[in-house]
C-alpha cells in the first residue's frame, strides 16, 4: 500500500466517522425537539436533561389534562324542557350575562329541578297560557350546585358578609336552589322578550323588592304596568304553591328550607 493510498484510506475513514457522529447529534436534537413540544413550559435546560424514560410520564399527564370531564351526576333532577318544552330557559350562570360577569356553570347547560317541582312549574305554564296565550315563563336558574354557591361566595370576599348575603346566600347555611327546589324566573313574550319588571334579574336595589313596590309606585319609580307584570308572575306561581320572597321579584321557593332538607339531596 502506497503512502498516498494510506492517506486516502485515513481520509475516507475519518469522513465516515464524522458522518456517523453527525447522525447521532441529529437524533439527539430530534428527541429534544419532541420533548420541547410536549412540554411547552419547560426550559431548554430542563429538556436537555430529560431522559427518554421521562417521556411516558409526560404523555400521561398531557392525556389527563385533555381528558373529557365526566358529566355531573344530576341525581333525581330533571331538565325542565323534557317535562314542558314550551318553557323558555336562559341559564344566566352558564353565560357571562350575570351580576358576576363570569361563567359559573361549566357542567350544567340545562335547567334542572326536582321532578315534582318541574311538574308543578309545567302546570304554572299551562295556567299562564290559559290567562295569556301570548306569554310564556322564562326561567333563569333552577338547581345551583353548592360548589358554585361557594365559588360565588369566595369571589365576592372583598364585600363584608353582612352586605354579601344580598348578592348570594351564605353557602354555610345553603340555599333552596342547592336542592333544585327554588326557581328564578320571569314572564316573556313568545319571542323571548322579557316583560318589564322595573328592575333586572339579580338587581340588589330596593326597587327589586316586592315589599317596596307600593313605595316605588307612589314615587313614580315603578309604573303600574311594571307592578302588574310582577303581580301576574306571583299569581301564576302561587297557583301551584310557590312562594315569593320579599327581596327578589324573580325568586320563588317550591317549599320551605326544612321541607327541602327532608325531601331532597343537596347537589354538591
Ligand atoms: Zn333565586
Amino acid at each position: 500500500m502506497s503512502l498516498k493510498t494510506i492517506f486516502l484510506w485515513l481520509l475516507t475513514a475519518s469522513f465516515l466517522l464524522s458522518c456517523s457522529q453527525n447522525e447521532v447529534e441529529e437524533k439527539k436534537v430530534k428527541v429534544g425537539k419532541t420533548m420541547l413540544c410536549e412540554k411547552p413550559g419547560g426550559s431548554k435546560k430542563e429538556n436537555d436533561s430529560l431522559s427518554l424514560s421521562a417521556k411516558p410520564l409526560e404523555k400521561a399527564s398531557a392525556e389527563k389534562d385533555t381528558a373529557v370531564k365526566p358529566k355531573k351526576d344530576m341525581g333525581g333532577l330533571v331538565d325542565i324542557q323534557t317535562i314542558e318544552p314550551s318553557i323558555l330557559v336562559d341559564l344566566k350562570y352558564a353565560s357571562t350575562d350575570n351580576f358576576m360577569k363570569r361563567r359559573l356553570y361549566f357542567d350544567i347547560d340545562k335547567l334542572y329541578l326536582q321532578k315534582d317541582v318541574a311538574e308543578r312549574l309545567a302546570k304554572v305554564q299551562h295556567y299562564l297560557q290559559e290567562l295569556r296565550p301570548d306569554l310564556t315563563l322564562l326561567v333563569y336558574d333552577g338547581v345551583r350546585p353548592l360548589s358554585v354557591q361557594w365559588a360565588m361566595w369566595r369571589a365576592l370576599d372583598t364585600i363584608p358578609v353582612k352586605e354579601r348575603v344580598k348578592f348570594v346566600s351564605n353557602p354555610a347555611s345553603g340555599s333552596i336552589h342547592n336542592y333544585g327546589a327554588a326557581i328564578d324566573l320571569t314572564i316573556a313574550k313568545k319571542d323571548g322578550t322579557p316583560l318589564d319588571m322595573g328592575a333586572g334579574y339579580d338587581d340588589i336595589r330596593k326597587i327589586a323588592y316586592p315589599s317596596w313596590e307600593s313605595h316605588f309606585l307612589q314615587t313614580g319609580e315603578l309604573t303600574k304596568q311594571q307592578v302588574e307584570n310582577r303581580k301576574l308572575l306571583r299569581k301564576v306561581m302561587q297557583s301551584q304553591g310557590f312562594s315569593n320572597i320579599k327581596t327578589e321579584w324573580w325568586h320563588f321557593n317550591a317549599c320551605s328550607r326544612v321541607q327541602a332538607k327532608a325531601r331532597y339531596k343537596v347537589l354538591e
